[in-house]
């Protein structure tokens, strides 16, 4: 089995089995944590890169069964932030030293295109120096291209799983897991660096489900993966009795298994990962994780951004998190570095210099 583990740092042609093995075993953990991190240092050095998440909108049109924020959740208490309240967010993250933000949201019909639009131009107007990610959901090709005409350059879908039969477990039959996938294949060829990912423990989940799931990204060869615990909403349909989060342990396990079959890519210590333990994150970035994306909703919405339940750093303002999340990240021997923070790419024949 070691013979596995050397296989991944060298190539990424593990067959179906290696990977169903290496999954769902903990006895080669130590052995694939100091590769991976190796690996990431090799990459990466010590640096951590940092994303400033806007959470700028919990209404959404869908209705995932998992999701805090499905339409048919009465009790959220919903919001949504004005332009000029999206904007003032990112000169306060501006001025932490954030050089990337994300606006992520529910699916929220009030923001049409023409609106989004509007809102990143003015964040590509008075941010030319910072990446502006968006991560809300599916749409049509033109919309997309027109988001990335407006200068968004960095999008986060995450397809959620692979498998079709345990796409329908998840979502209701108006989504489409071959819709997802479009989405993901078209942001890339209009030039986005995308970002793919799943849950891991989600409800119904099986190794083989995550064998696909690592099959996807390696057709889709995303710049950035997602993945984090799959934890339960009380208000959901998973959120009573038999659904349990996802586990700890394999989170990170799988970090580490995306470092080595994807060396370049960007990979996030998630929010989800540092809720289920106090240092979640920290062992995240330790099992090969390199982006942190700390929270800079403003307190007064912050809190309403539910997707699961026992959200952290639901009260704390940015500038406190920020902090938080420097000495935590020193405390391990990374540090967070102010930086647009783009993927390093492989040197090829053809983008060497
Ligand atoms: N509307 C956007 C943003 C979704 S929220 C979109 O569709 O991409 C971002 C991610 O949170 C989701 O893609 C999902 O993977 C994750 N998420 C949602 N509910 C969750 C839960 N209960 N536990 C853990 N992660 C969850």
């Amino acid at each position: 089995m070691q013979n596995i583990v050397d296989e991944l740092y060298i190539a990424e042609n593990l067959s179906d089995d290696e990977l169903m093995y290496l999954i769902q075993t903990n006895e080669y953990d130590e052995l694939l944590f100091t590769k991976a991190e190796r690996r990431r240092k090799e990459i990466y050095g010590t640096d951590v890169y940092i994303r400033g998440l806007i959470e700028f909108t919990n209404y959404c049109k869908n209705d995932c069964y998992y999701c805090g924020i499905r339409r048919s959740n009465k009790n959220a208490s919903r919001y949504r932030m004005s332009a000029e309240e999206i904007l003032s967010t990112c000169e306060d993250g501006y001025r932490l030293g954030f050089r990337t933000f994300v606006l992520q949201g529910g699916e929220d019909p009030y923001f049409t295109d023409e609106r989004v639009c509007e809102i990143v131009s003015k964040i590509r107007e008075k941010f030319s120096d910072c990446a502006i990610t968006l991560s809300i959901g599916e749409k049509s090709r033109a919309s997309y291209q027109a988001f990335f005409d407006a200068g968004a350059n960095r999008y986060l879908l995450r397809h959620e799983t692979a498998s079709e039969a345990h796409y329908k477990r998840l979502h209701p039959e108006e989504m489409k897991l071959s819709n997802r996938k479009r989405c993901l294949f078209d942001l890339k060829e209009i030039g986005y660096q995308v970002g793919a990912g799943f849950m891991v423990g989600s409800p119904f989940q099986r190794p083989e489900n995550i064998v696909s799931d690592l099959r996807f990204l390696q057709e889709l060869k995303p710049d950035m993966i997602g993945i984090g615990p799959f934890i339960s909403h009380s208000e959901t349909p998973f959120g009573q009795g038999e659904y349990e989060n996802g586990s700890l342990s394999l989170t990170l396990r799988l970090i580490s298994i995306l470092r080595l079959m994807f060396p370049y890519a960007l990979i996030p210590a998630t929010t989800a990962l540092a809720t289920i333990d106090s240092k979640g994150r920290e062992l995240g970035i330790k099992a090969g994780a390199n982006v942190v994306m700390p929270n800079l909703t403003p307190e007064k919405d912050k809190g309403k951004y539910l997707l699961y339940d026992n959200k952290i750093c639901l009260t704390e303002e940015s500038a406190l998190c920020r902090e938080i999340t420097d000495s935590k990240i020193n405390s391990i021997g990374y540090n967070v570095v102010v930086s647009v923070g783009n993927p390093k790419r492989k040197l090829t024949t053809e983008n060497k210099e």
